[in-house]
């Protein structure tokens, strides 16, 4: 069960992953909220990763493959996890086959979810959190009446910093040079399963669950 979830910013990763780790109780690693938690806390690491965040690049390799690293080792991973948002380059996927080689793992499949860009760029331009419980929303399928409040748990909703203006495209940018050859990477290991992420989410959860059964 230990797995990973790709695709580019906005294919609807962090909502999926927030269902599957309720249904096969293994830890959610993503490091995009790894990273966002760092921010709202002022760590050192939160002031070192904004700076990258805030202009749609990659944090490091160095930084991002250490937290992660130090994550997996942790004991609630030992019945497996799910990795979202890890490895995004060639070095990452080469450090955590590392990584995994030293902890007695491997990886047991890599789920990448696939949407067309015009849809990924209307999905992050409409995306919206809360900010106490994380759920996300869309503004596209919110009730006019909603104001903005959860309505799970009546936190405000919020958008990303990231989410806005020329930062989306640079991050799509960055999605296809640095972290699109990973598939090949993935396909050429055998481990690649593609699923069409442009369709119900409900369609394509019951898809990826039975994958992982
Ligand atoms: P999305 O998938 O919508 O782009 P994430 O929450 O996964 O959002 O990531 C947000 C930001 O956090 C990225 O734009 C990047 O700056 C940083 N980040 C997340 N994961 C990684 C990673 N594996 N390597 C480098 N930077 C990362
Ligand atoms: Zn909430």
């Amino acid at each position: 069960m230990n797995t990973i979830l790709m695709g580019p910013p906005g294919a609807g990763k962090g909502t999926q992953a927030d269902r599957l780790k309720k249904e096969f109780k293994i830890p959610h690693i993503s490091t995009g909220d790894m990273f966002r938690e760092a921010v709202e806390q002022k760590t050192e690491l939160g002031l070192e990763a904004k700076k990258f965040m805030d202009s749609g690049q990659l944090v490091p390799d160095q930084i991002t493959i250490g937290i992660v690293a130090e994550r997996l080792a942790q004991a609630d991973c030992s019945k497996g996890f799910l990795l979202d948002g890890f490895p995004r380059t060639t070095v990452q996927a080469e450090a955590l086959d590392e990584v995994m080689t030293k902890i007695g793992k491997v990886i047991k499949v890599v789920i990448n979810i696939d949407v067309p860009k015009s849809i990924l760029l209307e999905r992050i331009a409409g995306r919206v959190s809360c900010s106490k419980c994380k759920a996300i929303f869309n503004l596209a399928t919110l009730a006019e009446d909603s104001n903005k409040i959860c309505g799970t748990c009546g936190g405000e909703l919020i958008q990303r910093s990231d989410d806005q203006g020329d930062t989306i495209v640079k991050r799509l940018n960055v999605y296809d040079e640095q972290t699109n050859p990973l598939l090949d990477y993935y396909h050429k290991k055998g481990l690649l399963k593609n699923i069409d992420g442009n369709r119900d989410s409900e369609v394509i959860y019951s898809e990826i669950k039975a994958i992982l059964e």
